[in-house]
């Protein structure tokens, strides 16, 4: 059982082969607005043109900077090939939808959430994000490279107020074609917005699940937070993941969270989740946590772990620098993510979710 030796995002830097889904999502309340004219479309802002683009049908393609000033760039081309099917819910209780596609030439997932819009994709320095704002022609943008805890871009990806925590629909998420990923923020990552999160750990995984490993699900990520017993639980010492794993499924039970293999279950955290490890999971099980302090895909490793993937099938590649895939361990300092899975991986992943072999509800073993 290898220990993770992880590297941090100082190490995300390097990574190119990804084959992100550019996504821009669209929220219900932007849906309900009647199709802008393609002249008025012309001197709207971003947020508003990409609603209009949308509204025409897809695939669209549309500039999104300096529309009004005139100083729209040819490489700030946007084009959405496809709307990703399922349902994102943040911790505020807001809903984003998905789209994926090509952002300045390469491939990018977009989330249109309430009032915003995200576009994270994977390029050679690490994970970018450009958002938008409604009514706004500012462009935020964040690279999310180099230590997390030296960053000095200017955060692109905004949020609304909090809210109560999301309602999953129980029967509409044991529809076999779906698959649902809960993730529970702990409480120490409130400095944080689930927006943030989905767009730099979260977004370019679900991109890369639904578009090449699990073409034609239906995948949900309900973000939650600020659950007494579930998200402030103290972590950090040898078997937490034993007793959130307990803690999840008291919770799960009295609020009839469906729990099975179609149902995975993340404690998202600020620190090492157990001494030395920023992440842990049961392999094939329910229950995993994984810690934003670690390297970029920890997230993606630690699913990825849930739905079957194993150590002893990922590769380091070369594509000009070397970069390890997302279930990649021990990981080395030298060497930059891949974000994606080995296609061995890829395959392991495939076979769990169209089977369910070899899931185990309450397995208490992990590779980790
Ligand atoms: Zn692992």
């Amino acid at each position: 059982m290898p220990n993770h030796n992880r590297k941090t995002h100082s190490r995300a830097i390097l990574s190119t082969s990804m084959v992100l889904a550019c996504c821009a999502a669209f929220s219900a309340q932007a849906a309900r607005h009647e199709p802008t004219s393609p002249a008025e479309s012309t001197n709207a802002t971003a947020v508003a043109r990409f609603d209009a683009a949308i509204a025409q049908g897809l695939p669209a393609r549309l500039q999104l900077t300096g529309l009004r000033s005139g100083q729209t760039r040819g490489d700030d081309d946007l084009h959405i090939e496809g709307r990703l099917e399922g349902d994102v819910v943040f911790a505020d209780g807001t809903h984003g939808v998905t789209y994926d596609g090509m952002w300045r030439g390469t491939r990018a997932v977009v989330t249109r959430s309430r009032g915003h819009l995200d576009i994270t994709s994977v390029t050679r320095s690490g994970i970018d994000i450009t958002g938008y704002t409604e009514g706004s022609d500012e462009v935020e943008h964040e690279a999310l490279a180099g230590d997390p805890r030296d960053r000095s871009a200017r955060t692109a990806v905004k949020a609304s107020p909090p809210a109560p925590p999301a309602t999953p629909d129980a029967a509409e998420e044991l529809k076999p074609n779906r698959l649902t990923f809960h993730l529970m923020l702990h409480d120490d990552t409130r400095g944080t917005y689930s927006h943030h999160i989905h767009a730099g750990y979260v977004a370019w995984w679900l991109a890369d699940f639904q578009r090449r490993i699990a073409p034609g699900r239906v995948v949900d990520v309900l973000y939650s937070r600020d659950i007494a017993g579930v998200t402030d639980v103290r972590y950090g010492y040898l078997g937490t993941l034993h007793d959130w794993s307990d803690a999840m499924e008291r919770y799960a039970s009295e609020r009839d969270i469906p729990r099975t293999y179609r149902h995975k279950f993340l404690l998202v955290t600020k620190g090492m989740v157990e001494p030395d490890r920023y992440g842990r999971s049961w392999q094939k099980g329910f229950d995993g946590m994984a810690s934003l302090d670690g390297r970029y895909p920890e997230v993606a490793h630690q699913l990825g772990h849930l739905l079957g993937a194993k150590h002893e099938r990922a590769e380091v590649r070369y594509q000009g620098w070397w970069c390890e895939t997302n279930m990649y361990a021990p990981s080395l300092v030298l060497r930059s993510n891949c974000y994606v899975y080995s296609r061995a991986n890829m395959s392991l992943i495939d076979d769990y979710v169209r089977t369910g072999e070899g899931f185990i509800g309450h397995s208490r073993w992990s590779e980790d």
